[in-house]
């Protein structure tokens, strides 16, 4: 078993690995900037390391002053949360060559992945259903990519091969704007990734977010927690997410969980891991995996009763799954809602000093989150400061129970999106389950427009 592990991240994710570190009698380590000693998880660890100033790219982002942080406090294993350096191939790579281990994959599979070209054709060559597109980097040859697109079908999206974060993307409805678009797009990815590569796809036009987790061991064992609906979303940050995805059959989730996991045996993943679909009309079309925790898996914890983080830690030491595919039974419905120090109208973000903080509970309710009574949220990093969830029988159930916390939670001294949350839970579309990855953001702009005067939001 690991015997020390190094936290490097900070908020709700730090704590949520230092608790299930202490729940295995891991020791832990740790890291934070100068603004943020005061987090909860810092004053918790067995030890910690100030590893730079407030801004990430100086402290969280330092990878020569975490490997010394690992070094110095003689640390066995470092894990990389979400964000920061969680997918960055060159970070896990010297984790491991400076005789740490990383908790996630192996360097090559985040590297390979992280090509989403590569990951494209990857999933294309082990049966996992894609976005009609190209396969190859877009040419320079001008009349071919017409075609191509026009094959694909108008609209369409151009990406790039090293996009992230919603980033590098760009929609085309008619062959007029193409070239101008991909020359537009190649020099933004070029800037932005070092890498300018493009491909092309096709741009579903109502399709709702729906990803798959997966787990594997270093054993060639692979299993999938099924999946979560992520289809409530603002500019590409997702807003609600839920356990299972709503109208999902028993046999799609056989099939496409069938598919995944077989690509994880196929490109040797090892790890947590989320393969991410877009879902239109009935079909699953892949857009990326991620190689790490993510922000939303308490949902399939609390749905099928497996710890995910200590999963990851039992994968790193080496254990095998203890588990099998046939174990894994869904158990009633989670939803969860992600806090944000923001304002709840312009969300422009809003950090500042909580004066007075009421955590909910009662049966079904969860609440990751690093706030207490007389925390400052810092400025510099993202504005989201915990989730809450709620399970339910049913997902009604679970929707009565996350409008019940979501009244009962106090956060004194910020704005937070609390109120909107609040307005979701009895949107009409959302109750229904009609929603897709768009209508969040037509929502919020008809009542900017003063279109929908019903809305009080
Ligand atoms: P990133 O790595 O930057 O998050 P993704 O490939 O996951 O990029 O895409 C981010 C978001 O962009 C998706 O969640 C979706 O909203 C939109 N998107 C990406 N590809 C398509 C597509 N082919 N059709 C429609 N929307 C898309």
């Amino acid at each position: 078993m690991l015997e020390k592990v190094v936290i490097a991240n900070r908020g709700e994710i730090a704590l949520r690995i230092l608790r299930a570190c202490r729940d295995m009698g891991i020791k832990t380590v740790a890291i934070h900037s100068e603004a943020d000693r005061d987090l909860m998880h810092v004053g918790m660890a067995d030890e910690s390391v100030c590893v730079g100033p407030a801004p990430s790219a100086k402290s969280y982002l330092d990878i020569p002053a975490i490997l010394s942080a690992a070094e110095v406090t003689d640390a066995t294993a470092i894990h990389p949360g979400y964000g920061f350096l969680s997918e960055n191939a060159e970070f896990a790579e010297v984790v491991e060559s400076s005789g740490f281990i990383f908790i996630g994959p192996s360097a090559e599979t985040i590297r390979q992945m992280g090509d989403k070209i590569t990951a494209k054709k990857v999933m294309q060559a082990a049966g996992v259903p894609c976005v009609p597109g190209t396969t190859q980097p877009v040419g320079e040859d001008e009349d071919e990519t017409c075609r191509l697109a026009g094959d694909i079908g108008y609209p369409v999206i151009i990406k790039a091969a090293g996009g992230g974060g919603g980033r590098g993307m760009r929609v085309v409805f008619e062959e007029d704007k193409l070239i101008e678009s991909i020359s537009l797009t190649r020099t933004e990815a070029g800037a932005a990734f070092n890498d300018d590569r493009l491909y092309i796809e096709k741009f579903l036009q109502t399709p709702r977010h729906v990803e798959f987790q997966v787990l594997a061991d270093t054993h060639g064992n692979v299993i999938h927690l099924c999946e979560r609906d992520c289809s409530m979303q603002r500019r590409n940050q997702k807003v609600i997410e839920e356990a299972p995805a709503f109208g999902i059959s028993e046999e799609q989730r056989n099939t496409i969980g069938e598919r995944v996991t077989q690509a994880c045996r196929e490109i040797g993943y090892r790890s947590a891991g989320t393969f991410e679909f877009l879902y239109e009309n009935g079909e699953f079309y892949f857009i990326e995996i991620n190689t790490r925790i993510q922000v939303e898996h308490p949902v399939t914890e609390m749905i099928t009763g497996i710890d995910i983080v200590k999963q990851q830690l039992l994968i790193a030491s080496g254990e095998p799954l203890s588990f099998a595919q046939s174990d894994i039974k869904i158990r009633g419905h989670a939803i969860e809602c992600r806090i944000n120090a923001e304002d709840p109208y312009t969300f422009i973000p809003c950090p500042g000093k909580i004066t007075h903080f009421h955590c909910p509970g009662g049966p079904g309710i969860r609440v990751d989150t690093h706030l207490y009574n007389g925390y400052t949220v810092p400025p510099y990093y993202d504005s989201m400061i915990g989730k809450l969830l709620a399970i339910g029988h049913s997902r009604e159930g679970a929707m009565t129970r996350m409008s019940g916390a979501l009244h009962e939670i106090v956060i004194d001294g910020i704005s937070t999106n609390v109120p909107l949350l609040q307005d979701l839970m009895h949107d009409p579309a959302y109750v229904e389950a009609r929603h897709n990855i768009r209508y969040l953001e037509d929502k919020l702009e008809k009542q900017l427009s003063g279109t929908d005067r019903d809305s009080q939001i």
